[in-house]
Parts: structure tokens; sequence; C-alpha cells
């Protein structure tokens, strides 16, 4: 008899840390209350069934000798790499299929890959009785977007979206691999907000940025970035290339700024910690120069709109979407008066997704 099962795996928002990820450093993040949700059965047959409302191409596989798939189907490769990669680890997996069905925007920077990746993991586990550690299923899920997929991403992702809890931000050490939930300002909601323009120039400023990093990780004689106190950084400013130096910069601050974060939500202070958000963001605009004129628009106008704690850019940067923090009971007005001025200034129409912190997958 066939045997089903449903699971649901949320996408995540960067709240602190921006590019600290291949930087061995630490970021903040949260889970929130857009999700995939996948609904599956096993198959008697060894076969992988994936469908999305997302596509109208139904995918049907052999399950032994998966492929990626190119062209219109392209989507399900990220289903797909899981049940290869449990397969790798000899996990035993039969023939499945899987209906996903989201509400989480796929591009906008809220990790829809990632909420994919967990949301079949998890399905995969409960319809053939996997039992597989939490950290070690991101590092599964990870691994199908790399090396599936072929697209690299750092372990954030799918850590928020399995160890994600209500009220509470995801703290993730990227070199221990250390985990912890820090708790939220309470009575406080997160805006996201997308800025309506394609990402610019993705892969080539991305590598560009990472080879900065390295190069100024070399110049200073550590393993990597993270291991550079702001203090020293000052020290060896005059013997580095400016550029590096400001690049260097952005990362360092951004570490010193989740520790910074972190004892402000200890100490319940959201305005401290939104005003971290925004002097990550300026870091962003003049010495990482990862942001554009729309996610400055964004920025500045989200900080005179009253109940905004802080804002910032989320995620890669060159173009996606804003992360504000933001009293609960204003935020759907704090959506409208974005929207509204965003638009006056900039002719964009972005779009607002007022979020909550939300649990990890089931
Ligand atoms: P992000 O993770 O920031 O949303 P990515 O480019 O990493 O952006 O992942 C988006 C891709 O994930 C989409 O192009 C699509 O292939 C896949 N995807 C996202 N949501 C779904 C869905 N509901 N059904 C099928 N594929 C999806
Ligand atoms: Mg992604």
């Amino acid at each position: 008899m066939n045997h089903s099962a449903t699971s649901r795996a949320p996408g995540r928002v960067e709240l602190l840390g921006n590019h600290t990820d291949y930087n061995e450093g630490v970021v903040l993040s949260a889970a929130i209350n857009y999700a995939v949700t996948a609904r599956g059965e096993t198959l008697p047959e060894r076969r992988a069934r994936v469908n999305s409302e997302f596509s109208s191409e139904a995918v049907d596989v052999a399950l032994d000798g998966l492929d990626l798939l190119a062209g219109e189907s392209a989507w399900a490769n990220y289903s797909l790499g899981v049940a290869v990669m449990l397969r790798e680890e000899n996990y035993q997996l039969g023939g499945f299929s899987v209906q996903l069905e989201s509400n989480l925007p796929a591009g906008a920077g809220l990790s829809s890959s990632a909420a994919l990746e967990v949301a079949t993991a998890r399905l995969l586990m409960k319809l053939y009785s996997l039992k597989i550690d939490p950290l070690h299923l991101a590092k599964i899920c990870r691994r199908a977007e790399n090396d599936f997929v072929g697209v690299k991403c750092g372990l954030l992702d799918q850590v928020s979206s399995i160890f994600g809890k209500k009220g509470q931000a995801v703290y993730l050490d990227c070199r221990s691999e250390e985990i912890d939930n820090i708790p939220l300002p309470p009575d406080t909601a997160l805006l996201v907000f997308h800025c309506g323009v394609a990402h610019r120039l993705v892969g080539g400023e991305y590598n560009e940025r990472r080879e900065q990093c390295f190069a100024a990780a070399a110049a200073l004689g550590v393993p990597a970035l993270r291991d550079v106190t702001g203090e020293q950084l000052e020290a060896a400013r005059g013997r580095l290339d400016p550029l590096i130096y400001r690049r260097a910069a952005h990362i360092v601050g951004e570490n010193e700024r989740v520790f910074a974060g972190i004892e402000a939500l200890r100490r319940g202070d959201g305005k401290a910690f939104g005003e971290l958000m925004f002097i990550s963001h300026e870091s962003s605009r003049t010495n990482f120069e990862n942001s554009t004129p729309e996610l400055d628009a964004l920025v500045e106008i989200a900080r005179d709109e009253p109940g905004v704690y802080g804002s910032r850019l989320t995620g890669g940067g060159f173009g996606g979407a804003t992360i504000s923090l933001v009293e609960r009971s204003r935020v759907e007005e704090v959506a409208r008066g974005i929207d509204a001025k965003y638009t006056a200034r900039t002719g964009n129409r972005g779009r607002a997704y007022p979020c909550e912190s939300a649990d990890g997958a089931e």
C-alpha cells in the first residue's frame, strides 16, 4: 500500500551578517511565515514524480541514475537533488511522488530554493522513516543545491528553514557550525520589501566580492576575514589597497554587528538592533558596494516611517530586497507608506511582504 505524508518548510530572511558566510563568519536570520508545502506518497516503482503549481511541466523520471534536468523542468532539480544526496549517503529510498505548493515568492531572496529542498527532504524522511540529525539534514540539502543544481550557497538558508523558531532569530557560526536561537523583540514584525528590479550582474559581482574578501584575508595573513577584529583591520589599513580595505571593513563590521545585535536582542532592545541594521546598510552602500539606488531609497524611506526600528538590504544585494524590523501594530501602515513613497521617488513598483518569524520545518 502506498504511504502518504505532508511536510512544510519556511523561507528565511537574513537580519544581520551580510556576505559573512564564505568568510567563515557569523550571521543572524529568521525563518518566516511563507513556506513550501510538499505532499506525497511512496510509489511501488522506482520513479521520482515531481509536480508543482509553479509549472505545468510534470516530472517523472527513473530514481536510479537521476540526471540534472534542463529547460522547463529545471525547477525540479532542487527536489531531485535531495533524493540524489540521500541515496549517496546510503539512505534507503524507494520511488516517490511529490506535489509542491508554495506561497514563498521564488527568486525574491527569501530562499525558496532551500525551502523546496528542506520540504522535499522532510517528506522523504517521513515516507521512508529516515532518521537524520537536523544539522546533517541541512548539509544534505545544501549539497543538493551546491553539487547537484550547481548553485553556490552557504548553509544559512537550509539551517534557517530547519532551526527557525517563532519569535526568535537563528544564529549560525559558519565556521564552528554552532546554531542558536535568540528572542526577537516582542511585538515586532519583519517587513521584506522587494525593490522590483531584477538582480544586476548576478554571479560576476558576487564572485568578485568573494575573491576580494579572500585577497583581504591573504593580505592580512589570516585564513579568513573571520579572524580579524576591527582594531586589527584599522592597524593594517595603511598597507592595504583601499578597495580591499573597504571590502574587509564590511565583513569585519558585519561580524561585530552580529555579536552586538545578539546582545541588543538579549536586552530586548529593538532600537539598538535596528540601529545596527541601518549601519549594516550604510556599510553595504559605501564599503561593499552591493547596494543599488533602489535599495538605498527603500532604506532611506523606511528610516522616516514611524514604527521602523531598522532597515537594510538583505541577502546578496545588487537588487533584491530590504528587511526592516517594524512595530507589529504598524507593519501594514509602514508597508503602504514605503510602497507609495518608493514608487513616487524611483518610478519602480516594489512589493511588500509583511512577515512574522516562524517555526522551522516540521
Ligand atoms: P530564492 O531561493 O532566493 O527564492 P533561487 O534562485 O535560489 O531564489 O531559487 C528559485 C528557484 O527555485 C526557482 O527558479 C525555481 O526553480 C525553484 N522554485 C522555487 N519555488 C518553487 C516552487 N513552488 N515550485 C517549483 N520550483 C520552485
Ligand atoms: Mg536560493
